[in-house]
């Protein structure tokens, strides 16, 4: 069965965009996701088509309108009433790993992408939105976060990457970052790839990569060791790694 996306936006030309290409433009063309637009502006009342007033209390920039946004959000949550519905705002909780595998495991989902100064709070106590941030940045828009959100979605979707890549190896799967990769030529600009990966031992690789992602994820990001330990998760599938 196809896992549906809808996305509220005030730009659906910029979809697919990226979408189109590659493995997630692949996967929609073979029918394992879908992608559905609608245009917030179709909600307005005015003869303007207006979506947006000015900030109360004072300010620079404009806001969304709570009773458009809530007519449009309505109009999506009767066509897909299962899919959670999320929209896209840097006050938002933090989009993980944790929260892709679980929206690519429901039933589909559906994205409000915010514009201008954002969106009026009330919608958020009137509907039942979750908030979710890609990072602690200001895009201009949510569009570009949609589209990061469901391009780590799809991936992970049965049947896009293949049997031999499930994804279960890589960053943040087991609370740390992946081990670096290497490919030929064994020697680059005088950079040799590490022996024991060259050695056939598949118990010291295992060590060898255990130990890297480890110490790189010590290094480069002490939160996710603050958060999670230095020991590896069980994989999503429940398979165990070897440390
Ligand atoms: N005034 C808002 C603030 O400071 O939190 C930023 C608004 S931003 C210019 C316009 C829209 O871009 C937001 O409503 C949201 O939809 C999207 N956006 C910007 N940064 C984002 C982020 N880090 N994660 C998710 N969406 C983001």
């Amino acid at each position: 069965m196809s896992w549906p996306a809808t996305i509220l936006t005030l730009y659906p030309e910029m979809f697919p965009g990226p979408l189109g290409a590659s493995l997630a433009g692949r996967a929609m063309r073979d029918g394992i996701w879908s992608l559905d637009t609608v245009q917030i502006r179709d909600f307005a009342t005015d003869k303007h088509r207006s979506v947006d007033d000015t900030p109360a209390g004072g300010g620079a920039g404009m806001v969304m309108r709570a009773d458009v946004l809530g007519t449009a959000v309505d109009h999506v949550l009767a066509k897909a009433p299962d899919a959670p519905l999320l929209a896209m705002t840097p006050r938002g909780q933090p989009l993980t790993q944790d929260l892709v595998r679980t929206l690519a495991a429901g039933p589909g989902v559906s994205i409000l992408c915010g514009r201008f100064e954002g969106i009026d709070e009330r919608l958020f106590e009137a509907r039942p939105i979750v908030p979710v941030s890609i990072g602690d940045y200001v895009l201009s828009g949510g569009e570009m976060a949609a589209m990061t959100l469901l391009d780590a979605c799809v991936r992970l979707l049965p049947g896009v990457m293949g049997a031999a890549s499930s994804g279960e190896e890589e960053s943040f799967e087991t609370g740390l970052l992946e081990y670096p990769h290497y490919t030929r030529p064994v020697t680059w600009e005088g950079r040799t790839i590490p022996e024991v990966l060259r050695s056939g031992d598949h118990a010291k690789i295992a060590q060898w990569r255990a130990e890297r992602a480890r110490a790189d994820t010590r290094s480069r990001r002490p939160d996710l060791i603050a958060r999670h330990g230095d020991a590896r998760r069980p994989s999503p599938s429940g398979a165990r790694h070897e440390d």
